[in-house]
């Protein structure tokens, strides 16, 4: 890591405070065996700072009880009816919420406003100000119906171990003895050789023997498996030598292969944390001469020189059935390839088609079946023995980045100290907060300080880079001393656990000198919450590991202003689409690393949480529209496009560089999208730059594998990039292409604008 992002700059701009803290965090980080002590790391964070006690919730309004629950005005927003109407919420529940509920302080809007929380009888209702204008609300009780949303489905064996496993179907019908391969005797030897050569001795030396397994499948009338499962060893060149000598005989079924591969991928799945398919064949497939069409006749058996009609009425019919049959084929074929996406997970697998025949012959269905999945590959060999190195070192070669990437996370252990209690019955909006309750809290010298990146504005550069950032210390809100978070997280996520927590006010002496846990504190501005890693290795990592999260935020951020600021009319509050703003507080803790602990820290979401594509692409499509504005009525944009569109638009701003998804949050009429948590795919960087999900060029083509332009990509002057392939050559970054539509596109439209 470079110095200058370890720096902190302290609010004061004191030059000693800061000189001393760089020095720290380069012991601390660097050489962790070099311990500061306690008090010299409360020291560098500089003074504890002043506690006055302002009771933030003095100023609450309270209704007079006398009202009927009928002559509460209530200006209930359009949508507010709608998602009311959906979950059969009445309007006079929201009314009896605010006579009977119990009222608290809400986070402000995005701009600001000021906001109230009413819950009563499992439902929370966020109102402005007045109280009379409802901006969200939403079922905790876990009954919310649910609006129908087509998903795409996760994977359904897990692959929770470590290396991969390479399943290689070869081709060992008749054909497969011809000898036309210059330098060998037969096709089958030259692949043989070449995968004991190029590919197993390879792999050999780069050091694969614990991590990789390989099985061989044979594929001709029936599938058999040669190889079972095995480590690549001096046995495995043996069984490959051995296995040479076998005579190649009848035809080529891929489907048998194709089944028999699932089966022992599958079964092998819980050891490994990647696959590797490569589908070996010298021609099309032979599984149509046993179909049979639905005269109940085997009609590609028939010698036509003898029956023309090939035992149908008409050669006509015979000639639609045999297309009939292989359309079929062509179609389970595709869909065996599918399944085992859908079954590891698509970008999961590498799978790599590879003919080696006469380059005559039709491979158009090898090339399909590439097609399917997003790090699929075909490649045309000819009979060529020097192309058919060439691709073994390529697998080769892919087969090492599998290992790097199942490495990047087998190596990690989860924590052993935490368990997640989703049910948890912590009031998060109770104002006294006790260590005995179950609470930690930190105050004056325990408490190191709040800090944060600062905001960038919409940056020249068409890539947005967060990694020169630094660190800048915050104020608390009004009143807070310091924070607390709650000891058990209340939920989580793929990499980190969420607690409840809150900045605080804690009264001088508030820690007991003799350690007992009898401290209380109050809660003091926004409604938090913390994140925390899930694994021991990141844990440790400390502040370094929440930055990476900081950072990758910002970026997104950042995109999410340019987005907005170039939607087709940007004054529309609810398309608006903003990443909250993360900060990272610092305590000392003698159960932490280092004997500090840090928090990554962000302001607790309204609303009900949901989730509108993942890292792989596209997750949420519902009904709901948008209702069109006046002057343009010809597309309707679903409350759905506007996210995927923003992810689509990521990557034409960075010019192919950059694409964020994984987008989460909530959604309301008045604050539009409020996001977090994002994953940023890079490329053209070192790997894993925003964090362990960050998956480069294969995340990118994920997500256009299933990103169908909306009217709104359209209206954007997006670049259509659906299919995939069609994505910008990253090596070269197309920068032009984009900056000459930005100035024609948005330029005009802008003076457009100003025109009217
Ligand atoms: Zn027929
Ligand atoms: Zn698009």
């Amino acid at each position: 890591m470079h110095e200058s992002q370890l720096t902190l700059i302290d609010s004061q701009d004191n030059p000693t405070v800061t000189d001393e803290l760089t020095g720290l965090v380069r012991e601390l980080n660097i050489d962790g065996k070099n311990k500061k002590t306690i008090e010299e790391i409360r020291a560098s964070f500089g003074k504890a700072q002043t506690p006055t006690y302002i009771d933030t919730f003095s100023k609450q309004d309270k209704i007079p009880t006398s009202l009927r629950t009928e002559d509460i005005t209530l200006i209930s927003h359009a949508h507010g009816r709608q998602r009311r109407g959906e979950r059969n919420i009445e309007r006079q529940e929201l009314q009896a919420a605010i006579k009977h509920g119990r009222k608290d302080i809400a986070n402000p809007g995005r701009d600001g406003s000021k906001r109230w929380r009413y819950e009563h009888m499992g439902v929370v209702y966020i109102t402005d100000e007045t109280s009379r204008h409802e901006v969200t609300s939403w079922r905790i009780d876990g009954e919310d119906e649910d609006e129908e949303v087509e998903e795409i489905a996760p994977a359904e064996v897990e692959l929770a171990g470590k290396g991969c496993h390479a399943v290689l179907i070869v081709d060992n019908s008749a054909s497969m003895r011809a000898s036309d391969v210059p330098g060998y005797e037969t096709r089958a030897k030259a692949v043989y050789q070449c995968l004991r050569n190029d590919f197993a001795k390879e792999q050999l030396k780069s050091g694969a023997a614990d991590d990789v397994v390989v099985t061989l499948i044979s594929m001709s009338n029936d599938a058999s498996v040669l190889i079972d499962t095995k480590p690549l060893d001096e046995s495995f060149i043996k069984n490959i030598e051995r296995i040479s000598k076998r005579r190649p005989k009848s035809h080529g079924n891929y489907i048998p292969a194709l089944d028999k591969a699932l089966e022992v991928m599958t079964a092998d799945a819980p050891n490994r944390s990647s696959v590797l398919l490569l589908f070996f064949s010298d021609g099309a497939p032979s599984d149509q001469s046993c179909m049979k069409c639905e005269h109940g006749i085997q009609i590609f058996d028939i010698d036509r020189k003898v029956d023309p009609k090939m035992q149908h009425t008409s050669k006509g019919s015979a000639w639609n059935c045999r297309k009939r049959i292989m359309e079929k084929l062509e179609k389970d074929c595709c869909n065996r390839v599918k399944r085992i996406g859908q079954v590891f997970g698509r970008d999961k697998v590498i799978f790599r088609t590879l003919a080696f025949g006469p380059i005559k012959e039709d491979f158009r269905l090898l090339e399909q079946m590439a097609g399917v999945l997003p790090r699929g590959e075909f490649q045309k060999l000819g009979l060529n023995a020097a192309n058919l190195k060439t691709a073994f070192s390529s697998v080769s070669s892919s087969l090492l980045t599998l290992r790097t990437e199942g490495g990047h996370h087998a190596s990690l252990t989860r924590r052993s100290d935490k368990v997640v209690d989703k049910n948890q019955k912590v009031d998060p909006t109770l104002r006294n907060l006790g260590e005995k309750d179950g609470w930690y809290i930190y105050a004056f010298d325990d408490f190191l300080g709040k800090f944060q990146f600062p905001d960038d504005d919409e940056p020249q550069s068409y890539q947005i880079r967060a990694t020169g950032k630094k660190l800048v210390k915050s104020s608390l809100s009004p009143g807070a001393n310091g924070f607390a978070f709650y000891e058990t997280p209340y939920e989580e996520g793929a990499e980190r656990f969420v607690y409840r927590c809150t900045e605080i006010s804690a009264p001088i002496g508030y820690r007991p000198p003799d350690g007992s846990m009898s401290n209380t504190a109050q809660r003091c501005g926004l409604r938090l919450v913390a994140k925390e890693a899930k694994d021991v290795e990141n844990h440790h990592q400390g502040r370094k590991w929440h930055e990476k999260f900081a950072r990758t935020q910002l970026i997104a951020a950042t995109l999410a202003k340019a987005f907005t600021k170039r939607l087709p009319n940007p004054y529309r509050r609810e398309w608006t689409v903003t990443f909250i703003k993360t900060t990272i507080y610092g305590c000392v803790d003698l159960t932490y690393e280092n004997y500090q602990a840090w928090v990554l820290v962000e302001p607790e979401l309204d609303g009900k949480f949901l989730k509108w594509n993942n890292n792989a692409g596209l997750v949420r499509r519902s009904t709901a529209t948008v209702r069109p504005t006046s002057n343009d009525n010809s597309n309707f944009e679903t409350l759905d496009d506007i996210p995927q569109a923003f992810s689509h638009f990521s990557y034409e701003h960075s010019a192919g560089r950059q694409l964020v998804c994984d987008l989460q949050g909530v959604w309301n009429a008045d604050d539009g999208y409020l996001l977090t948590d994002p994953v940023v795919h890079q490329v053209g960087e070192q790997r894993y730059i925003n964090g362990a999900t960050d998956k480069g060029l294969v995340g990118i083509k994920n997500f256009f594998e299933t990103h169908v332009c909306s009217s709104l990509c359209k209206k954007m002057g997006l670049p259509l990039r659906t299919p995939a392939s069609n994505l910008i050559n990253y090596i070269k970054p197309a920068q032009k292409e984009y900056k000459k539509l930005d100035d024609k596109k948005y330029r005009s439209r802008g003076n457009g604008r100003r025109r009217q």
